[in-house]
């Protein structure tokens, strides 16, 4: 999962300035800047970046600093390519720190004003915030939990899959959604199987969290049984499609960034 590809990450504030040689996250709308090497996506340098850009500090993986710019930035040699591009290239610290970095990248789009008092937000100098001059309040980056689950039929040895009707990703998935004010994870996951699908389920068994910065989320993946009737009520607004798929049929393979993709893996390969 992406959160195992580097050896090491240290998320603690670092205010001291960005160096030449260090790596830079800059995103335009669901792109990021980039040179596309083989199969490797590399991020530009500081020294690589033509004209003044505004970075502040975003994390440390494997010992190297990453470094948000707060402009669009231009790099010799470097495009914008989108996010979805990047979930296709090798498993590395970089491709890590980009889908982390754009997680950071929404929170400074997303506060730029005051949600108290309306006046313009700073970036803090000393700690991975934003704050307000004119009334003191400071703002952390949200993360939004959110329950991702297989639900196994073990009568019929499958495990139900899922596509999203309006997402750009395609693939399958299993069904997930957010935990919602009020409610413990199990409770939201409960819930999601019988919004999604009609399905009642039992047995929940925790399986694995994962950062995810694509969505600002922290996944929680869980295994349930379904319980009673296996027919299928599929939500039209939500899902294009829903059904079993034998475990030899679940198109997974291992070593994926997702949670979703392990957890399918997992059912495959008879680890649940
Ligand atoms: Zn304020």
């Amino acid at each position: 999962m992406v959160q195992d590809i580097p050896k090491s990450v240290d998320i603690e504030y670092d205010a001291l300035p960005a160096r030449d040689d260090e790596s830079v996250l800059s995103y335009d709308g669901r792109s990021v800047l980039v040179r596309i090497d083989g199969n490797r996506a590399v991020l530009p340098k500081v020294c690589e970046l033509s004209g003044e850009c505004r970075m502040v500090f975003a994390f440390r993986a494997d010992g190297k600093r990453f470094f948000l710019c707060l402009d669009k930035a231009d790099a010799k040699g470097f495009g914008y390519e989108a996010l979805s591009r990047i979930r296709q290239v090798k498993a590395d610290t970089q491709q890590y720190a980009i889908v982390t970095g754009f997680h950071y990248h929404c929170f400074h789009e997303e506060n730029r004003f005051c949600r108290r008092c309306g006046a313009q937000l700073e970036h803090c100098p000393q700690k991975r915030c934003m704050v307000c001059r004119r009334c003191a309040a400071e703002i952390y980056p949200t993360i939004a939990p959110a329950i991702i689950l297989g639900i196994i039929d073990e009568e019929n040895d499958s495990i139900l899959l899922t596509r999203y009707a309006d997402r750009e990703y395609k693939k399958y998935a299993l069904v997930a959604g957010f935990v919602e004010m009020g409610e413990s994870a199990e409770m939201a996951a409960k819930r999601e199987a019988m919004e999604e699908t009609g399905l009642e389920i039992e047995d929940i068994e925790f399986f694995a969290t994962q950062p995810w910065g694509f969505a600002q989320d922290l996944l929680i993946g869980y295994f349930a049984k379904v319980k009673g009737s296996r027919e299928i009520k599929r939500d039209t607004q939500e899902l294009s499609e829903a059904l079993w798929v034998k475990r030899e049929d679940v198109p997974a393979k291992p070593g994926e960034i997702s949670l979703t993709s392990e957890m399918m893996w997992a059912f495959k390969s008879s680890q649940r």
